[in-house]
């Protein structure tokens, strides 16, 4: 199937375009929220997060302490890393088994960190970026999370940086301090249409010519 990978800084306005697109016909798969359903209260990664970090890391509801978790995986690698590598193969089951069942005009995958990993990149026909500069994304997860601006520096800079990411993009939504949401929804709305188009010609390309097989 014809597959977008939509990706952006954090509070770049990843979430609100694929809303869109969902809305429009495409079918979206968020790596992000396959991530927070894991780490719920009795969510699939959770038995192996307390026996890996201990009941620290569980919050009160039994979920996944995020602050604690996301303090514990910047100052320690190893942490990070055996974090990783609880929750990586489990998003992958997870993509995996949405993929399976996707329908619509084309899928996107939302995926944070795409840029940044090489797997992504091969998986997807065309990778998309929403662009936004860092101050309107500390503005907006700022209001958004309440977030310290000092929290959210940290998190962007475990991120690729704004020209590494544009230099990936097969297309690019601009959603800066500027653009207003109706400006990205137009936006979207033209991407979608193209993306549709792109889809459809691939599955005429893809259909055998009568008469060419047995
Ligand atoms: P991401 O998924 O990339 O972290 P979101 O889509 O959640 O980012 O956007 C972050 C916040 O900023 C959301 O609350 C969203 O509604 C808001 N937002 C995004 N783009 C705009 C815009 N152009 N104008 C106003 N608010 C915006």
């Amino acid at each position: 199937m014809f597959s977008i990978g939509l990706t952006g800084g954090i509070g770049s306005g990843k979430s609100q375009v694929a809303q869109w697109l969902g809305q429009w016909g495409a079918s979206v798969i968020d790596t992000d929220e396959i991530a927070r359903d894991l780490t719920r209260p009795g969510g699939q990664a959770m038995a192996a997060l307390r026996q890996a970090f201990g009941e620290v890391a569980v919050a009160a509801d039994g979920g996944l302490d995020r602050a604690w978790m996301r303090a514990h995986a910047f100052a320690d690698p190893a942490a990070r890393q055996r974090l990783e590598a609880i929750v990586h193969p489990l998003i992958e089951q997870a993509v995996q088994r949405q993929a399976a069942q996707a329908g619509g005009a084309y899928v996107v995958y939302v995926v944070p960190l795409l840029v940044e990993t090489g797997r992504w990149r091969q998986r997807v026909d065309r990778v998309c970026v929403v662009d936004c500069d860092p101050d309107t994304q500390v503005r907006r997860v700022g209001a958004r999370s309440g977030l310290t601006p000092e929290a959210i520096g940290r998190i962007m800079s475990a991120q690729a940086p704004r020209e590494t990411r544009l230099a990936a993009a097969d297309d690019v939504i601009i959603n800066d301090g500027a653009t207003s949401l109706d400006a990205l929804r137009q936006q979207s709305w033209h991407f979608h249409q193209s993306w549709a188009r792109l889809a459809s010609q691939r599955l005429v390309r893809d259909i055998p010519k009568i008469g060419s097989s047995v």
